[in-house]
C-alpha cells in the first residue's frame, strides 16, 4: 500500500474519514488542510471583477523630490485617455496603473511622466540606485561647493571689516568671476535634473516642488551673474550653489532611509534556497524549488534553509525561525510541527511533507503584505498629502505676492531675495513623509518580529484600542491539546467511539478536533455524511446513517441527547483537574466523554496583566461552558464562557469603538471581523485568508502588548512630526514674507526639517519586553497537575 499524498510505502496506513491510506500522520494532517483550501484560482476569479481588457502595469519612478511629486505624477497619468485607476506610491517610488490596454500602451503612460522631467520605467532593474547615485553627484559638487563657501566667505569678511572696494577691488573681481566659474558645475550636477523637471512642471502649468527649488537657484544665479557685468559687488552664487546642495543632501537622507526599509523585503527574499531535495519513491533527488508542489516530501539537512511551508513526517530538527518570527533561539521542532520556508535548520535533519510553495508560504505572505502596505493610504497620510497638494501651488502665490510688496518697498533685489526665501521655506517636504515614514517603519518593524500588520491604516486603529478580548481554546491556552482519557458507555465500545470520531472530525481545523483526530489515528474512521461544523459547539454528520454528533454540553442539549449520569459525574471530576471534556454522541444518548489536557500558553498570564498594565480593559471570551469555572483563578482578567460565535460578536459590539480581537481563527471569523482590529495567531499557512487585520507568525502572546505599544509610539512620532512640520512652516513662514530670513536659511531649515522628521521616523523600534510596562504581581492559584494516564 502507497501513500495517497507522498508515494511512498505505508507500512501501517493512517487513515483520514476517507479510505485513502497515509504513511504518516503528517502526510495525512496535510492532506486534510490541501481538501480543505479552496484552489487558488478560484479566489483571485472571485476578487477580480472582470473588466474587459484591463491591464495592470507597474511604472518605475526617478527624480521625484517630494510628496507633491506623488500627487503630479498621479493626476498627470489619470488624463492619460484609458487609465482607468492610479495608484502611486512616494516611498516605494513605483506608480500602479490600471488601463485599457486598446486605448493606451506603456509607452503613452510613461511618455508624460518623462516630459515632466521624471526617470519612468517599465523594468525594475533599469532603476538605478538612487542613493548611490545622489552621493556621486554630491561628492563632486561638494568639492565646488566647499570653494565658493571659502571664497565668499573672505569676501564676506572684507565687506564686514570695511576692506572691500579700494585699491584691492580688482581682486574681489576676480574672486567673484572665480566664484561664477566654480558654481556653473554646481549647477550642471545639482542643478540641472531639479530644473528640468521645475521648468516641465511650469509649462504644464502643474508648479511642483522642483519649480521651486528650481526658480529660487536660477533667479539668485542671475542676479547675480546680472549683477557682475554691471559693476555691481553683490552677487549670491554662494547662495545657488548652496541651495541645490542643501536640497540635494536632503534628498540623498531620503533616498537612504526608504532603502533601509526596504531592506526588510529584501532579506526575506534573500533567506529562500533555490534548490529542494525530493525524497522520491525512486530515492532522494534535487529539484529546483520552482519544482516543488504541495504534497511532496523533502528532506532537508543540518545548516540548510527550509525550502516550503510544510509539517514534519520524521526527524527533528533545531530550527532558526528568527527571520519569520523574530524569536532569537532555535526551536526545536519534531513530527507533525510545522516549519516554516526560509527558516534555517542549525541542527539535526528531518524530512517535511509540502503544504504551501512560493508566494503561498508565510514568507511570501509577508513580502506581499508589506508590499501592499506601501499602497494604501491610511486617512492620517490621506490629509497630510491634500495638505501638500494645495501647499505648492499656495507657495508660488504667496511668493508672489512677497515679491510685489517688497519691490515696491525695497527694490528688485531684496524681494527677489525674500520670496526666494518664502519658496523654499513653504516646501512641503516635511508634511509629506512625515505619516508614510513613521507607519512604513512600524510595519517592518513589526514584521520583522513575526507580526503582520495589514496596512499602515491598522495601526492607526490599534493605537486607538481600548479593549482587549482573547479566544481560549488554542488562544489563550496553546495550540495543542492532548487527550487524557476517555470514558465509555456501556452500551458501546472505545473503537467505535473513535470510528466516530474519526469520521466526524476528519475536516475540522479545531484545536480540539486536531487532538482528537491524533488519538483516532490507526482506528479506520466509519463512512460519513452530512458533516456539519457547528462553531463553538463541535461538529454534527450522518454516520453509518445515524444521527452522530462530537461537542460540549451545549450541543448534546441541542441534539435532545441523554447524558446518562455516569459520564456527567466523571466530566465533572475532570473539569475539578482542569481539563476539557467532550462528548460523543448519537442515536440521541452520549456514548462518551473525552477529557483534554490544556495547557495555558508560556507567556498567557504575563502578557494578559501587560496588557493591562497598558491600561486597556482585557477579558477572556470562550465557546466552552466549563472556562469560567476551570480558567477564572488562574487568570488576571475576567473570563465570558460558553458563548456563541454570535455572542462574541455581541460583546465586542457592547464594548464600544476601540476593541482588538486576538484568536486563533479556528472559528473565530466573525469576532475579528466584527472588532476594530482582528490579530489571528498560529495562521502562518493560511494568512491570505484570513479575516484578521494582524497576523501573529510568532507564538508569543506578549507581541499584542509590544504592537499596542509600537502603534502608539507611532501615533505620537506622526502627531510630532505633522506638528513640527506645521510650526516650521508657521514660524518660516511669518519670518520670510517680513524679509527676515535669508534664502540659506530657509533652505537649511527645509533640510533640517525633513531629516528631523525622518530621524524622528526611524526611531520606531519594536518594543523589547523589558520596555514594556511592569505587569503587577498577580497571584494565581495553582492547580492539581493534570496525571498523565
Ligand atoms: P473558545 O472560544 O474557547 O476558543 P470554541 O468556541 O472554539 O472555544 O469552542 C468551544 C467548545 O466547543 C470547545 O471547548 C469544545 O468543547 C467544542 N468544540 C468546538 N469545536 C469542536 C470540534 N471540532 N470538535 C469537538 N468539540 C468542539
Ligand atoms: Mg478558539
Amino acid at each position: 500500500m502507497t501513500c495517497a499524498l507522498c508515494g511512498l510505502p505505508a507500512r501501517d496506513p493512517l487513515y483520514n474519514g476517507d479510505d485513502r491510506p497515509y504513511c504518516c500522520p503528517s502526510c495525512r494532517d496535510v492532506a486534510a488542510l490541501l481538501a480543505d483550501t479552496p484552489p487558488e484560482d478560484e479566489l483571485e476569479g472571485a476578487a477580480d471583477t472582470p473588466t474587459t481588457s484591463a491591464d495592470e502595469m507597474t511604472i518605475y519612478l526617478g527624480n521625484l523630490w517630494c510628496a507633491s511629486c506623488t500627487w503630479l505624477i498621479g493626476e498627470t497619468l489619470r488624463r492619460v485617455p484609458g487609465v482607468l485607476d492610479v495608484q502611486v506610491s512616494f516611498v516605494r517610488r513605483q506608480a500602479r496603473v490600471l488601463f485599457d490596454a486598446n486605448r493606451a500602451s506603456s509607452h503613452d503612460l510613461v511618455r508624460p511622466l518623462r516630459r515632466l522631467g521624471y526617470q519612468a520605467t517599465t523594468i525594475a532593474e533599469e532603476q538605478m540606485n538612487e542613493a548611490e547615485a545622489l552621493f556621486e553627484r554630491l561628492l563632486v559638487a561638494g568639492v565646488f561647493v566647499m570653494h565658493i563657501m571659502l571664497i565668499s566667505a573672505m569676501l564676506y569678511a572684507r565687506e564686514l571689516l570695511g576692506m572691500s572696494g579700494g585699491e584691492s577691488r580688482w581682486l574681489e573681481d576676480f574672486f567673484r568671476l572665480m566664484l561664477l566659474l566654480a558654481s556653473v558645475p554646481v549647477l550642471v550636477l545639482l542643478g540641472w535634473p531639479v530644473l528640468r523637471s521645475g521648468a516641465a512642471g511650469l509649462l504644464s502649468r502643474q508648479p511642483n516642488m522642483h519649480a521651486l527649488i528650481a526658480l529660487g537657484a536660477l533667479a539668485a544665479w542671475g542676479l547675480s551673474a546680472r549683477n557682475m557685468l554691471a559693476g555691481v559687488p553683490h552677487v549670491y552664487f554662494d547662495t545657488a550653489a548652496m541651495l541645490l546642495f542643501l536640497v540635494t543632501v536632503g534628498r540623498w537622507l531620503e533616498a537612504r532611509a526608504q532603502e533601509r526599509g526596504e531592506e526588510a523585503i529584501e532579506r526575506l527574499r534573500a533567506h529562500l534556497p533555490t534548490a529542494a531535495t525530493w525524497i522520491s519513491p525512486d530515492g532522494p533527488k534535487q529539484v529546483s524549488v520552482d519544482d516543488v508542489r504541495p504534497g511532496m516530501r523533502l528532506l532537508v539537512r543540518s545548516g540548510e534553509h527550509v525550502p516550503a511551508d510544510g509539517v514534519v513526517a520524521s526527524g527533528a530538527g533545531e530550527v532558526d525561525e528568527s527571520l519569520v518570527t523574530g524569536e532569537p533561539l532555535p526551536r526545536l521542532r519534531g513530527v507533525g510541527e510545522m516549519v516554516l520556508a526560509g527558516t534555517r535548520n542549525v541542527e539535526g535533519h528531518f524530512e517535511m511533507i509540502v503544504q504551501a510553495v512560493g508566494p503561498k508560504t508565510a514568507v511570501g505572505h509577508m513580502v506581499r503584505l508589506l508590499h501592499e502596505a506601501l499602497w494604501s493610504r491610511s486617512p492620517a497620510q490621506r490629509l497630510a498629502d491634500h495638505v501638500a497638494a494645495v501647499l505648492v501651488p499656495g507657495a508660488v502665490v504667496l511668493a508672489a505676492l512677497t515679491f510685489l510688496l517688497w519691490q515696491r518697498a525695497a527694490g528688485t533685489e531684496v524681494a527677489l531675495m525674500n520670496a526666494l526665501s518664502v519658496l523654499l521655506i513653504t516646501c512641503p517636504c516635511a508634511l509629506g513623509i512625515a505619516t508614510p515614514l513613521a507607519l512604513w517603519r512600524a510595519l517592518g518593524e513589526a514584521s520583522t518580529h513575526g507580526v503582520l500588520v495589514r496596512d499602515g491604516g491598522v495601526i492607526e486603529q490599534l493605537a486607538g484600542v481600548r479593549s482587549v478580548f482573547f479566544d481560549k481554546t488554542g488562544t489563550i491556552t496553546g495550540q495543542s491539546l492532548e487527550v487524557q482519557d476517555l470514558i465509555v458507555d456501556p452500551t458501546t465500545s472505545a473503537r467505535e467511539v473513535w470510528a466516530h470520531v474519526a469520521a466526524l472530525e476528519a475536516m475540522s481545523h479545531h484545536p480540539v478536533a486536531e487532538a482528537l483526530r491524533r488519538a483516532a489515528a490507526t482506528t479506520l474512521p466509519l463512512p460519513v455524511t452530512d458533516r456539519e461544523s457547528v462553531p463553538g459547539s463541535g461538529v454534527r454528520g450522518a454516520v453509518n446513517g445515524r444521527r452522530a454528533w462530537v461537542g460540549n454540553a451545549r450541543l448534546a442539549a441541542e441534539e435532545r441527547a441523554t447524558l446518562p449520569s455516569a459520564l456527567i459525574t466523571w466530566a465533572d471530576q475532570w473539569h475539578q483537574k482542569g481539563a476539557l471534556v467532550v462528548y460523543v454522541g448519537w442515536d440521541r444518548r452520549a456514548r462518551a466523554a473525552v477529557a483534554l489536557a490544556e495547557r495555558l500558553r508560556a507567556d498567557a498570564v504575563s502578557a494578559l496583566s501587560t496588557l493591562r498594565a497598558l491600561g486597556l480593559q482585557v477579558s477572556v471570551l470562550s465557546g466552552d461552558p466549563s472556562a469560567e469555572a476551570r480558567w477564572k483563578d488562574r487568570l488576571p482578567v475576567p473570563v465570558h464562557a460558553g458563548l456563541t460565535p454570535h455572542e462574541k460578536v455581541a460583546h465586542l459590539r457592547a464594548a464600544g469603538p476601540g476593541t482588538l480581537m486576538v484568536g486563533d481563527g479556528a472559528n473565530d471569523g466573525p469576532a475579528l471581523a466584527a472588532a476594530d482590529v482582528g490579530v489571528a495567531l498560529g495562521q502562518a499557512t493560511d494568512v491570505a485568508h484570513s479575516a484578521a487585520d494582524v497576523i501573529l507568525l510568532t507564538d508569543r502572546l506578549n507581541a499584542v502588548a509590544a504592537l499596542v505599544r509600537l502603534a502608539r509610539a507611532t501615533r505620537r512620532t506622526v502627531r510630532q512630526n505633522l506638528a513640527w512640520a506645521f510650526a516650521y512652516n508657521a514660524v518660516g513662514l511669518s519670518l520670510a514674507v517680513a524679509g527676515q530670513l535669508h534664502p540659506l536659511w530657509a533652505a537649511l531649515a527645509m533640510v533640517l526639517s525633513s531629516t528631523f522628521v525622518t530621524a524622528n521616523a526611524m526611531h520606531l523600534r519594536w518594543p523589547t519586553t523589558s520596555s514594556l510596562p511592569l505587569p503587577q504581581v498577580i497571584k494565581v492559584r495553582e492547580r492539581e497537575r493534570i496525571p498523565t494516564p
